[in-house]
């Protein structure tokens, strides 16, 4: 048997007495667990086993095909969805969306038997914020931002996600065969295409230019950008023609998505209204063709600020 503490992402009746729950574990990532009597009125889970709440469990784990058996739920906190506060009734339905959200792009995003205590952290604190009084949005897009880069999908900000150069093609290069190794040894799992192949000397030349020029990288530049939505990353002018699904952003947007992904936790409201609207945009447009369909409840996510 094996103890750890998880949060609720769903509960599905599955006969007269009992229930199967999906759940976000710290220890084991995400599971799915049947809870036999826990529809029972004196059952051994003590109302534990709701939505989004966080309880300490005990269970016999299977192969990842089969259901864990959940012997035991201690409820540590429920989720409230800020119904303490002294909020109007839409910013509360706003807040349980935004939790309701999150729930679906967990489920949809890890695979069962996947996950990371990082991430389960990150879900933890989420919750408490979106249940306290920090922005709801700026709340989201951080989850958002972290969950892509906790589960390998960061996006690249800074040079071509595709050939690795800095902004693009006249600029000044940064040697793609160099960087490409860099970048491979930080990311032994990423599959990336690399169309640009650097000779070597002309490697050896815009090594020189490196080191004798500052970085001339995209989020320097002063016009619109293209990101690439199925490489997660920005294009330099020479490989835009090979992404199909490509949008094209504000610099202000790439420096914010840039800070999210820096942050320690979301950005106040004062600091991102000037580009969150295009942000929240253009994450929702990566985690789609991550998924390879919408999210469902993504529409009921505000698109711009308020409480
Ligand atoms: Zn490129």
């Amino acid at each position: 048997m094996d103890k750890t503490d998880a949060v609720v992402l769903r509960v599905v009746e599955y006969s007269e007495t009992s229930l199967v729950v999906t759940l976000y574990t710290r220890q084991f990532g995400k599971l799915a667990a049947i809870a036999k009597g826990a529809r029972r009125p004196k059952s051994p889970f003590e109302g534990a086993l709701d939505l989004l709440s966080v309880c300490d469990v005990v269970l016999i784990r299977k192969p990842a095909d089969q259901l864990a058996i959940l012997t035991e739920a201690k409820l540590v906190r429920r989720f409230r969805g800020g119904e303490n506060q002294a909020w109007s009734r839409s910013a509360r339905l706003a807040r349980l969306h935004g939790a309701f959200y999150l729930v679906e792009l967990l489920r949809r995003l890890v695979e069962d038997g996947q996950g990371q205590e990082n991430l389960f952290e990150l879900l933890l604190a989420t919750i408490a914020r979106i249940e306290g009084r920090a922005d709801l949005l700026a709340t989201i897009l951080y989850f958002e931002v972290q969950a892509l880069k906790l589960l390998g999908h960061a996006p690249r900000t800074q040079s071509c996600v595709c050939c690795g150069r800095w902004r693009s093609a006249g600029d000044p290069a940064l040697p793609s065969a160099l960087h490409a190794t860099e970048e491979t040894a930080q990311h032994p799992g990423k599959q990336r295409k690399r169309l640009c192949i650097t000779s070597a000397s002309s490697v050896s030349e815009a090594a020189d230019v490196f080191r004798t020029t500052a970085p001339n990288n995209f989020l320097n530049s002063k016009k619109q950008i293209t990101f690439g939505l199925l490489s997660i990353g920005v294009l330099c002018d020479t490989c835009t023609p090979s992404e199909r699904n490509a949008m094209l952003i504000r610099p202000e947007t790439l420096a914010l998505l840039d800070r999210f992904m820096q942050a320690n936790g979301p950005l106040p409201d004062s600091e991102i209204q000037g580009a969150i609207v295009e942000l929240r945009s253009l994450i929702r447009r990566i985690l789609e063709g991550l998924l390879g369909q919408s999210l469902r409840l993504g529409c009921y996510v505000p698109v711009a600020l308020q409480q």
